[in-house]
């Protein structure tokens, strides 16, 4: 499908980068190299070029390369509940690009199902960033919660995320964005946004805020064609515009980079290995349980003990029940040696380069041609050995 992708003022810069810089439209060769400050006219303190550390983007610093599915649906998340072999089972997955940044929002929308069935222990299957934090809501409003799951940290997906706050990133297609969905959207985003806020500053850095630059060949407000199987997304963005800081555009002089357009932007991210952590521990200090168990069909929920269960099984649910409406959206992700002066996120616009500054190391984060659809979960070096080079092309 050819589609258009607009990058304004208003939108997540990363957000709709991760969503849609599937193509890369330059060798890199075409990428240009990075300028030293330069003199300028006076400029205000906030517009005057910041030092960036250099990335030593070298293929042999590539320390990981992990492959994951989002678990996409067009129609957005199921959140309802059902009666089924005994028990209520409440469903709550299929959050696309979103699963992290929505989470703690979604769990609010799936909880009154939960207190509904007024059960003081239940079960939640799946130990990625949904059942996590459902678990984690549950327990806030008094509830034992016993987590069963085939995987837990580091070898959920969730664990393989990019880490950034994008919370419409793949999250519906265009057409299911109605009023009604986007008014819920909002009401989960904010609500996560004010919990991001109370884990800054904390042990480990679970979350920060973090400058990065969006670097475009081409201004922001033309739309870079793209050609490839996605359907269109909605920019729902804008509902919180008043929540974000603005990003801003640089003049030559006003960056270091050696492009022609350029945006400085400011953005909430997530270093997913100390955060997931974190959720796991508080889990387990308020006396949660996890236990190790994989369900080959739901028929196996009437097995539990529990008469409640929060289904969180993401991705998962695909074949647990047969569920097709979850498309994977294949995402690759590499890690460089951790950098801890490389303060600043980069994203080159049309050139498939995503680079997240983690305490885990430099995210570096590429798609392959045809994701959308694709369950293959092989990694691809090459594909990320490219976007390195890309990424050291811009400090040659
Ligand atoms: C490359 C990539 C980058 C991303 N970047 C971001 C980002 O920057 N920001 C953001 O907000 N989101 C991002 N996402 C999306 C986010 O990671 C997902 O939406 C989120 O991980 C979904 O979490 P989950 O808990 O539903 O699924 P999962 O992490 O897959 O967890 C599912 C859990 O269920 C268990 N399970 C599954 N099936 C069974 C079974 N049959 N029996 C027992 N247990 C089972 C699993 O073992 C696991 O514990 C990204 C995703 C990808 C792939």
């Amino acid at each position: 499908m050819r589609r258009r992708n607009f990058l304004g003022a208003g939108t997540a810069v990363l957000g709709a980068l991760s969503a849609s810089s599937g193509a890369v439209t330059a060798s890199d060769a075409d990428a240009s190299p990075l300028l030293p400050p330069q003199p300028t006219s006076p400029l205000s303190a906030f517009a005057r070029p910041l030092p960036i550390a250099p990335i030593r983007a070298t293929t042999d610093r590539l320390i990981d390369v992990s492959v994951c599915t989002r678990p996409f649906r067009a129609q957005g998340p199921r959140i309802e509940s059902e009666r089924r072999y005994g028990k209520t089972i409440v469903h709550h997955y299929g959050h696309g690009g979103s699963g992290w940044s929505l989470s703690w929002g979604s769990a609010h929308v799936a909880l009154p199902l939960v207190l509904a069935t007024k059960e003081r222990q239940i079960a939640v299957i799946g130990c990625g960033a949904i059942g996590l934090t459902t678990a984690r809501v549950a327990q806030r409003h008094g509830l034992q919660v016993r987590i069963y799951c085939k995987d837990r940290p580091p070898e959920v997906r969730s664990s393989t995320a990019t880490g950034m706050w994008t919370p419409d990133s793949r999250i519906c297609t265009s057409q299911h964005a109605t009023p009604a969905f986007s008014e819920r959207w909002e009401w989960m985003a904010r609500k996560s946004f004010k919990m991001y806020q109370s884990l800054l500053g904390l042990a480990g850095d679970p979350v920060e805020w973090r400058d990065g630059y969006v670097l475009s060949d081409t201004p922001f407000d033309q739309p870079l064609e793209m050609d490839d199987d996605e359907p269109d997304y909605p920019d729902l963005m804008e509902r919180l515009a008043d929540m974000r800081p603005r990003s801003i555009a640089l003049r030559p002089g006003e960056h270091p980079f050696r492009i022609e357009h350029v945006r400085r932007f400011t953005q909430m991210t997530f270093n997913i290995a100390s955060y997931q952590r974190l959720l796991m521990e508080d889990f387990l200090r308020e006396g949660g349980q996890i236990v190790q168990r994989e369900f080959s069909n739901p028929r196996q929920f009437g097995e539990l003990k529990e008469h409640t269960i929060v289904n969180c099984t993401g991705y998962g649910a695909r074949a647990l029940l047969g569920d097709e409406s979850i498309i994977p959206v294949k995402g690759q992700t590499a890690k460089l040696v951790p950098q801890p002066e490389v303060n600043y996120a980069l994203s080159y616009r049309g050139h498939n380069l995503i680079v997240v500054p983690r305490r885990d190391g430099v995210l570096v984060a590429a798609q392959g041609e045809k994701d959308f659809g694709n369950s293959d979960t092989t990694v691809d070096r090459a594909l990320s050995d490219a976007a390195v080079r890309r990424l050291a092309s811009l400090f040659a």
